[in-house]
């Protein structure tokens, strides 16, 4: 038995870049992810989980422009 509560850690932070998570819509049966600040178009899918990981891994190229 223990007496004492088992020690709660905070939530561990993952490193994981900082980015605004990308706005997910159902468009005609397709799943568009797209910037949530401009609203570009990065990915587009029939399951959202996938158009979810899609768009994860792209980076807006108008709020975040890469060479
Ligand atoms: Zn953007």
């Amino acid at each position: 038995m223990h007496p004492a509560p088992y020690p709660t850690r905070p939530y561990p932070t993952l490193p994981y870049p900082t980015r605004p998570q990308p706005a997910l819509h159902l468009l005609n049966g397709l799943w568009v992810a797209s910037c949530p600040t401009c609203g570009f178009q990065l990915a587009t899918a029939r399951t959202q989980a996938r158009a979810e990981r899609r768009s994860r891994r792209r980076v807006c190229p108008v709020c975040y422009e890469v060479a």
